[in-house]
């Protein structure tokens, strides 16, 4: 199968590392289905690529914690342009506190955008995945804050948890089907949710001495979306620099 007829679905596509993976996949000749929420200035940049590379690109725009929202547009998007090949769950937000502070909109806003969306998402387009009878890839960006826990992230730390449990009972359940499920946990990355201080806190916990970049994720999400990664399935892979 030729990359450019493999569609990829990516949430959170509008920045950082979901941009990163939009992009690379597209230099790479597959077809990209970006989901953005409120920022567009992406859209110009990503087309333009899409156009020099000659591969397709759809605009998804909704609420990932919106149920009906995402089923609607997804199911528009398979009806009009096909089945995806590859699905990457990256779409996420932190809102973090001490537990003790934190209030119920807090736990609810991040389980329901970063945990609630695997269903959000993954729900309506697997059937699609299954019935077309070809191989398939979902790919799961959760967090080593899901691993180890972080102090003020308990929600986050929950609903990162919360996607590893998840993928991994999927990954069981679509192996017959030769869909391979698996997860990224990136350590500290340089998008719009690290802030300086959490750069400078973490630096010497990490064994490259340096935080991570977008694309550095994105070359595992590319690996595991890959031929060569079609044994792979039920696993996490910390992209992470070595943290101690
Ligand atoms: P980011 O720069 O803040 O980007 C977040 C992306 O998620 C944006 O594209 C945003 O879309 C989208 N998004 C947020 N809420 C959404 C919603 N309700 N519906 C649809 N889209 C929504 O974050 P990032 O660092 O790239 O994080 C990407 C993923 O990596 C997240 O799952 C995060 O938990 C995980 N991660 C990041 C790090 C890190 O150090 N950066 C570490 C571990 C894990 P709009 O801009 O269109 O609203």
């Amino acid at each position: 199968m030729d990359k450019k007829e493999k569609r990829i679905l990516i949430t959170g596509a509008s920045r950082g590392i979901g941009n990163a993976i939009a992009r690379t996949l597209i230099e790479e000749g597959y077809s990209v289905a970006a989901c953005y929420h409120s920022s567009n200035a992406f859209i110009e940049p990503l087309q333009k690529l899409a156009e020099a590379k000659g591969v397709n690109l759809q605009l998804l725009q909704f609420d990932v914690s919106n149920r009906d929202a995402a089923r609607t547009a997804l199911e528009e998007d398979i009806a009009a342009h096909g089945v995806y090949y590859g699905v990457v769950c990256n779409a996420g937000i932190t809102k973090d506190a001490p537990f003790p502070g934190m209030s119920a909109e807090d736990w609810d806003s991040v389980l329901r955008t970063n945990l609630d969306s695997f269903y959000n998402i993954v729900h309506p387009v697997v059937m699609p995945m299954i019935q077309s009878r070809k191989p398939g890839r979902i790919v799961v960006i959760t967090s080593v804050s899901g691993i180890n826990g972080n102090r003020g992230q308990t929600n986050y730390s929950a609903s990162k948890a919360g996607l590893i449990g998840a993928a991994k009972s999927l990954a069981v359940e679509l192996g017959k089907r030769n869909i391979t499920v698996n997860c990224i946990a990136p350590g500290v990355i340089e998008t719009d949710m690290v802030s300086q201080e959490i750069i400078d806190y973490v630096k010497p916990m990490i064994a490259l001495k340096r935080i991570g970049k977008p694309e550095e994720v994105a070359a595992a999400v590319s690996f595991f979306l890959s031929e060569q990664a079609s044994y792979i399935t039920k696993q996490v892979l910390c992209v992470d620099g070595g943290m101690v």
